[in-house]
C-alpha cells in the first residue's frame, strides 16, 4: 500500500486527524516551521490491522521521523501518542 492513498469516504483532514497533529506538536515541542503529517492508512500487510495511522514530522533541517499507530486515528488518544513519540522511532513496514 504506498504513502499517500486515502482511506474510501474520507475525502480530506479530519478534525479528528488535526487535533492529532496538534498533539503532536505539543508532545514533542514542535515549532511552526517544522511540518507534522498525520495519515490514516488502510494497510493489506498481513499481520496489520486494516486501519492504521501514520504519524510523520518533517523539520525544515533535519531528519523526517515518522511513526505508525496500529489503530485508526479516532481511537488513538493522548497517551497512546505520548508512549508511541517518545519512544525510539519505529515503524513496523518501512517498505511501504
Ligand atoms: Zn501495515
Amino acid at each position: 500500500m504506498p504513502l499517500g492513498s486515502r482511506t474510501p469516504g474520507q475525502p480530506g483532514p479530519s478534525p479528528q486527524l488535526r487535533e492529532l497533529k496538534e498533539t503532536v506538536r505539543t508532545l514533542l515541542g514542535l515549532d511552526d516551521d517544522t511540518a507534522v503529517m498525520v495519515r490514516q492508512l488502510a494497510c493489506t500487510e498481513p499481520g496489520c490491522p486494516p486501519l492504521e495511522t501514520v504519524v510523520a514530522v518533517l523539520p525544515m533541517d533535519g531528519a523526517a521521523r515518522r511513526w505508525t499507530l496500529l489503530q485508526p486515528a479516532e481511537q488513538i488518544t493522548e497517551d497512546d501518542l505520548r508512549h508511541a513519540l517518545l519512544a525510539p522511532d519505529q515503524d513496523h513496514h518501512q517498505d511501504h
